[in-house]
């Protein structure tokens, strides 16, 4: 390879404009105000022969496709700017446990069921080219046992999520790959020699570098910056909106229900703006009783397959939920009256069904709903009551006032439309050498571990491209010689 400017950079004050001069493949960099400079550094202690791969972004898909690339290809010099901490997701996520993958779905085509967005592109080659087996594999042969729960999620047997970011930063290590955090890639241009010139700070003091790239990956999940260099390069984006948030129901009786879980209910979300007749916006599954709504696996799905319309919705919508959805209502009615006939003399509060399997306290709130007074006895409670009460506990609506006030939603919906990307490479189709993976894509899935294996296998594909171009440029530079 022949590079008219090796990436070497140079740390300086950047009070004011700067001029660039290139001499002896050294691109030079003056603060003119200042002239001020800490240090001649190269970025990396690499032959000029050698090229090199920038990773945008140090979180799950960022660092495991360093990983991969600098395994096929140990020559290549790999970085990864990270501006904050390291896999910093990959260590809050799961409650700390980090659900690394679905155990549940080795069928591609019902794994690509599980993302609101990409459920049709992810028929393909995807998770084909990088399963779930495929991340579990390589967790348990890079050190990090894996156990699979009843529902489906992956966790380290460890319960901790550090077990899973210790074994990426040590292995990231080992194959060599730099790890440079607390700075920023702020801007991307593509030189006339089809590199990428790259921008990057260092917010926290006076800094500058220009760095020159063979391979740019960005895998900057949804951090506005990661969009920002996207469309430098050419590409769209498609509005990102949050997904996997709990609803907001203004209902007092039913925040003092407050950690009631329910492990089976059937949800339906109608939306003031329509919905458009979305299937998906029917969802069984558990679902939690929060101080300021609901939430659990049902909900969380409901909000990411119509996370869209939501936006559109102002949040605003009635869920109607059926408590008991294996039961028919005319069972529940016969349920009702027989346990009528049999406890007659009991209060009704007291004494309800155990095949409804509710808890007293939800029993209270629908009588409570139902205007029904718990001490009176069973005797007297009329026909029509027991069939609201039936009614109720089939479909008991709420109405839905906003989204739960989560400091930073689970994920992303939107980003880089997958049109513009070659899903079997995770290359642009605008630009070579230009790869995308993980959240900054317009990819995301319900919970339950298919956010991070949309990680894992968009970084192991890029990082596998890029491994075999960077390998073939290397064959070709040694047959010239
Ligand atoms: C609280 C929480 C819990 C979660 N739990 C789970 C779970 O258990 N299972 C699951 O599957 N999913 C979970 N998710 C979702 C999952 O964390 C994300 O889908 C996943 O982290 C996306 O990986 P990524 O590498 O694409 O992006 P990220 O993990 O977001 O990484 C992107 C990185 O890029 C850096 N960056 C961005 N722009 C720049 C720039 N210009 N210069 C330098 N650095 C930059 C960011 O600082 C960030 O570290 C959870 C999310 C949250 C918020």
């Amino acid at each position: 390879m022949s590079s008219a400017f090796p990436r070497f950079i140079l740390h300086f004050g950047v009070s004011s404009k700067p001029s660039t001069i290139p001499r002896n493949n050294v691109f030079f960099l003056f603060s003119l105000k200042k002239r001020r400079y800490t240090a001649i550094t190269p970025f990396l202690s690499q032959k000029s022969s050698e090229e090199l791969l920038v990773v945008v972004g140090g979180g799950a898909a960022g660092v495991y496709g360093a990983i991969r690339a600098k395994t096929i290809a140990p020559n290549l010099n790999v970085v990864v700017i990270e501006k904050g901490k390291p896999l910093s997701k990959v260590k809050i996520s799961g409650g700390g446990r980090c659900n690394v993958t679905n155990g549940h779905c080795f069928d591609n085509l019902i794994l690509a069921e599980h993302y609101p967005r990409g459920n049709k592109e992810l028929k393909g080659s995807f998770f084909r080219m990088h399963s779930p087996k495929d991340t579990m594999s390589w967790f348990s042969d890079h050190g990090v046992e894996l156990k699979t729960e009843d529902d489906g999620r992956v966790f380290p047997v460890s319960n901790r999520s550090s077990s899973v970011v210790d074994c990426l930063l040590s292995e990231a290590k080992q194959r060599g790959v730099s790890l440079q955090t607390g700075k920023v890639v702020t801007t991307a241009s593509v030189t006339v020699d089809g590199k990428f010139h790259l921008k990057i700070e260092k917010r926290t003091i006076d800094y500058v570098e220009f760095v020159k790239a063979d391979y740019l990956l960005v895998a900057s999940g949804s951090v506005k910056q990661g969009y920002s260099l996207a469309t430098q390069l050419g590409h769209s984006i498609v509005e990102p909106v949050p997904s996997l948030f709990t609803f907001k129901i203004d209902d007092p009786q039913l925040a003092e229900l407050a950690g009631v879980t329910f492990p089976k209910v059937k949800a339906k979300l109608k939306l003031e703006s329509g919905g458009r007749g979305i299937p998906h916006l029917t969802q069984d599954g558990p679902m939690l009783v929060t101080h300021w709504g609901l939430s659990g696996p049902v909900i969380l799905r409901l909000s990411a397959w119509g996370a869209r319309d939501l936006f559109s919705s102002d949040y605003k919508g009635i869920l109607y939920v059926d408590f008991i959805p294996d039961t028919h209502i005319e069972d529940v009615k016969s349920i009702l009256i027989a346990h009528k006939n049999l406890f007659a003399k009991q209060k009704v509060l007291n004494s309800f069904p155990s095949e409804i399997g509710l808890v007293k306290r939800f029993w209270k709130y629908l009588l409570d709903r139902e205007g029904l007074n718990g001490d009176i006895l069973w005797a007297s409670v009329s026909n029509n009551a027991i069939l609201s009460v039936a009614s109720q506990l089939k479909h008991c609506s709420f109405r839905v006032k906003g989204k739960g006030q989560f400091k930073d939603e689970f994920v992303t919906a939107g980003g880089i439309p997958l049109s513009e990307i070659t899903l079997g490479t995770m290359e642009s189709r605008i630009r070579s050498n230009l790869f995308f993976a993980g959240e900054v894509l317009n990819v995301d899935g319900v919970t339950g571990g298919f956010n991070f294996q949309n990680a894992w296998s968009g970084g192991y594909i890029a990082g596998t491209s890029i491994g075999n171009l960077a390998a073939t440029a290397l064959l070709k530079e040694e047959v010239v010689r």
